[in-house]
């Protein structure tokens, strides 16, 4: 039977998989859908046959050709996504036929308009408020254009069987990847931080589908099974870090690395880059469009006012995965992460009666010296 540090070992090593099988699929005429955003319903794209990607924005390396366009006091996952894409660098931006975006943050939307001149663009207007039935329904028109401009560039119909088919699939892939979170769950928890980001981001570049879930329950059962045999590979010492704020992909995994090296485990990711878009499951019963616009519009994301499913989602995961303390990661001109960490200080302490920290960083590794010290600080008063 496989060990589990070979299971992590394996995906380490095989990281990279992601981009030959879309170039394969690519070469036998697949059509492939760039994405940034966790608002974009997968679904629709997967129910016109088209394969949908996360595009990259992983390191810094593209930051300096950005800056020759995009101003340098700009979320740096916005410059280095655009960097990425203008320097082709991103082999998934190169691969893709359509690119979608959705009207977040300023910087973002901003940063869309300069990408369509390179690549075709569909732009969903994301409702600034998720409250009112008008939000609803201009939010379901949105889902509508996208189903009709998908139909119209490959050529297809979208039919509400495929639509179902898509949904049911996706949905299991969400279970598949909180029942693996959840080993983070059991005391002491039955993987490390680094560990459960490394499956999150399997997942991500994982495009057939079934494969990934078949993966997801496999891992799960292993690492199940050796805990239930009394292997204990983290420290019921180690304070519990529930991390919460902006996507934690690349570079920012520093942060993840800082915390575990200090003594630390992350047990949840609130972030979209973890738990924050598979919490919620799309409702199957329902009619697909009015179930994905429904889902998708949920979202706990910054750029929505009021924004107070974060906070229940917070609370949540914090009984949950019992956390002992929060870190709240915060990119550099991130305006609407940086204004909503006070609520959700205001949370942490206040509801919970746990430790928090804000930390606001960047691409780059010329903070490590800082973060080592102060997240040290952090770990060492819980
Ligand atoms: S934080 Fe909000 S805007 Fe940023 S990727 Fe997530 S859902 Fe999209
Ligand atoms: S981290 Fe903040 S500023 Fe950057 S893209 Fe996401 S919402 Fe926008």
């Amino acid at each position: 039977m496989i060990k589990v540090e070979d299971i992590f070992e394996n995906l380490r090593e095989n990281s990279k998989n992601g981009v030959i099988e879309i170039k394969n699929a690519k070469e036998n005429g697949a059509k492939v859908v760039g994405t940034y955003c966790v608002f974009t319903p997968w679904e629709v794209i997967a129910a016109a046959g088209g394969i949908p990607a996360t595009l990259c924005s992983t390191n810094e390396s593209t930051i300096p050709d950005a800056e020759k366009v995009l101003p340098r006091n700009l979320c740096p996952l916005i410059k280095s996504s655009y960097g990425f894409a203008i320097t082709d660098k991103c082999p998934y931006f190169s691969f893709s036929d359509l690119v979608i975006g959705e009207t977040t943050c300023d910087g973002k939307k901003k940063m869309y308009e300069y990408l369509g001149r390179i690549k075709p663009m569909h732009i969903m207007q994301l409702p600034q408020t998720i409250e009112r039935e008008e939000d609803f329904e201009m939010w379901r028109r949105e889902v509508v254009c996208l189903k009709e401009r998908l139909e119209k560039e490959f050529g297809v119909t979208i039919t509400d069987e495929k639509l179902r088919e898509q949904i049911k699939i996706r949905n299991e892939e969400r279970n598949a990847l909180k029942d693996f979170a959840s080993l983070s769950k059991l005391t002491p928890p039955a993987i490390y931080g680094e560990e459960l980001q490394l499956v999150f981001n399997h997942a991500k570049t994982g495009f057939d589908k079934e494969r990934v879930i078949k993966e997801l329950k496999e891992m799960t059962q292993t690492v199940k099974e050796a805990y239930e045999n009394g292997e204990r590979r983290v420290s019921g010492d180690r304070p519990r870090i529930l991390i919460t704020g902006c996507p934690m992909g690349g570079a920012v995994e520093k942060v993840i690395k800082i915390i575990e090296e200090e003594g630390g485990v992350v047990v949840c990711y609130e972030n979209c880059s973890g738990i924050k878009e598979k919490q919620e499951l799309i409702d199957e019963g329902k009619d697909p469009i009015d179930a994905i616009a429904e889902k998708y519009l949920k979202v706990p994301c910054s750029c929505t006012s009021p924004n107070k499913n974060r906070m229940d989602l917070l609370e949540t995961l914090i009984d949950e995965y019992k956390a002992d303390g929060v870190i709240d990661v915060i990119l550099q001109a991130c305006h609407t992460y940086n204004v909503e960490s006070f609520s959700v200080k205001e949370v942490v302490k206040g509801n919970k009666k746990i430790p928090y920290m804000n930390i606001e960083t960047d691409y780059s590794q010329n903070d490590l010296g800082q973060l080592k010290t102060r997240i040290s600080a952090f770990i060492e008063m819980m």
